[in-house]
């Protein structure tokens, strides 16, 4: 079963260097998941490759390319193993509490802007700080 997780880190201004801890939620999948999830990426894609079969001209183009595109975003999932959801802490310019969005990235270091200030932001291990 794949596990909500809630890691510490930091947000690190990029411009004064001060920090501020926060926590990162995320969701970690096993290996059976990560496998399953990849799958599906790869029958969505040739499924949509099967249908531009039908589409005059166009087909030279969009059924390769859903075929490739494919097995692309099917190892990109299937080696993921970690999904970020959101980013909560405090922003250590403007002091403001902050959630940011992780668009599914769950690599630690990663670089945002403050949705309130719009400061430069690492978010990083909240091991590894300097
Ligand atoms: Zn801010």
């Amino acid at each position: 079963m794949s596990e909500n997780i809630i890691q510490p880190i930091l947000f690190k201004s990029q411009k004064s260097g001060e920090s501020a801890p926060a926590e990162m939620h995320a969701i970690d999948f096993t290996p059976q998941e990560q496998k399953a999830r990849g799958l599906k990426t790869l029958a969505l894609f040739w499924a949509i490759a099967i249908v531009c079969v039908l589409i005059p001209i166009a087909h030279f183009f969009l059924v390769p390319g859903f075929l490739i595109g494919g097995i692309v975003a099917a190892k990109r999932r299937w080696e993921r193993a970690r999904e970020g959801i959101e980013a909560n802490g405090s922003c250590p310019v403007c002091k403001h509490t902050i959630h940011i969005d992780l668009e599914k990235n769950g690599e630690i270091p990663q670089w945002r802007d403050c949705p309130e200030c719009g400061e430069a932001l690492e978010l990083q291990a909240a091991a590894d700080k300097d």
